[in-house]
């Protein structure tokens, strides 16, 4: 492992990722391996998910592609020196920023979107200089094996390099000085990684997970509301990071919101869920059966069958859910909906503050004072969306 660091530092060291040139090369290439292995990326993402190749590619080639032509637009600005106000310890000098690459960066990436976790990531280090160690996710064993196969095949070899491998080989990695790591995940092992990252004064970011809260005010349009949520939960399986993991709504609502999500199922994947083509399973056994210990004592009001041959959740929804229940201490990372009855929106406020800050927020209301007090009060989420009554689908 030491030795593979070593490498793509004295690549690095040679000085050739910095210059806007052959970083726009590289782009260039990497887009080239994403338009013309299409087929071969594919069906990796589609076996490790059990995906459609529709779903694999306006899910995660499209939002790559769509990064690459943005960096290639706007890098040249990027990487231009800006001149800054002079003060008076700098009043005789020439005073500029210069954005530089930092060096080694380690990307580890997630098995849930395994293609672009891994390949995002790379394209803001290769744009910004920086030479690569890409990790990807053990678990999605074939994404793995087709990025250490095609990269090589397009970029600089001692200057991106992919290294497969698990906990072991991960472990091993974090040993050795990087200036930058990159790393996607849960926040279990994103605490080891910062601890490692620590030992070297390391920067790091983490792009972790949580519990994303709905709120459904009873001033609003059920119908969009209940199509958005199943489209944005059911996705993947649920296996998205800003995936709506809970409802909190009013008691009185539960029933039809129960309605309108089990239609919405039904017309987005149509009778029978499991022969649909556009519904994933659930990534290995480990994970199924922790979606499954998260069902024990609820009261399913709709789904809830599983197969543990496939690895297949059903589309589920839990109604009336003790907030003290397992399924409300965890990020469910899967296709089961719970609804925690409040009395107001003041008492769903409470109940959202006095958790870990989660990732997003998916507010719905036509009372435009409802999205006022959100925003007074929740500070520091990645995203909040507040989806008032506009009818798009
Ligand atoms: P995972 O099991 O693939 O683990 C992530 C990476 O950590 C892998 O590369 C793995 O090899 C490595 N790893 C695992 N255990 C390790 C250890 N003990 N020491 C060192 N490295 C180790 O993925 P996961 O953690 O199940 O990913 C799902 C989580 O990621 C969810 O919480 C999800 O919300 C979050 N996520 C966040 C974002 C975001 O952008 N914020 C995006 C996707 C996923």
């Amino acid at each position: 492992m030491e030795r593979e660091v070593q490498r793509v530092r004295q690549a690095f060291l040679s000085g050739r990722s910095r210059p806007l040139r052959f970083r726009l090369q590289q782009l260039e290439a990497l887009r080239r391996m994403v338009q013309e292995r299409e087929k071969d990326i594919l069906a990796a993402i589609c076996s490790d998910l059990c995906k459609s190749e529709f779903n694999a590619y306006s899910q995660e080639v499209i939002s790559v592609l769509g990064e690459i032509d943005f960096m290639l637009e706007n890098l040249p600005e990027w990487v231009t020196a800006k001149p800054v106000k002079k003060n008076l310890l700098t009043m005789l000098d020439e005073a500029y920023l210069q954005p530089q690459p930092l060096g080694v960066v380690l990307i580890i990436g997630a098995w849930n979107y395994p293609f672009l976790l891994a390949i995002q990531p790379l394209i803001g280090a290769i744009a910004a200089g920086n030479a690569v160690i890409i990790k990807p996710s053990e678990l999605s064993e074939n994404t793995a094996t087709i990025l250490a196969k095609l990269l090589p095949q397009y970029l600089d070899q001692d200057l991106y390099i992919v290294i497969n491998g698990g906990v072991e080989e991960t472990t091993e990695l974090l040993k050795q000085r990087f200036d930058h790591i990159l790393y996607t995940g849960n926040t279990t092992v994103g605490k080891i990684v910062m601890e490692a990252a620590a030992k070297h004064l390391t920067p790091v970011t983490l792009e972790l997970g949580g519990k994303s809260p709905c709120y459904i005010d009873k001033d609003c349009d059920l119908d969009i509301v209940c199509r958005r949520i199943t489209w944005g939960k059911y996705m993947n399986c649920g296996q998205t990071c800003i995936a709506p993991d809970y409802i909190l709504c009013e008691a009185s609502l539960q029933n039809q919101i129960v309605q309108k999500i089990k239609e919405t199922v039904k017309e987005f994947y149509g009778e029978n869920v499991k022969e649909s083509p556009d519904y994933e399973r659930i990534i290995n056994h480990r994970h199924f059966k922790r979606i499954l210990s998260l069902l024990e004592g609820q009261k399913i009001a709709f789904g809830g069958e599983t197969d543990e041959a496939t690895r297949y959740i059903a589309p589920t929804v839990l109604t009336d859910v003790d907030p003290k229940t397992k399924v409300m201490q965890e990020e469910i990372f899967g296709p089961v909906l719970p609804i925690v009855p409040v009395k107001n929106v003041d008492e769903a406020i409470n109940f959202i503050n006095e958790r870990e800050k989660p990732l997003a927020l998916y507010v719905f209301s036509h009372n435009n004072k409802v999205p006022v007090e959100w925003e007074l009060i929740m500070e520091n989420i990645l995203s909040i969306l507040f989806l008032i009554s506009v009818p798009v689908y």
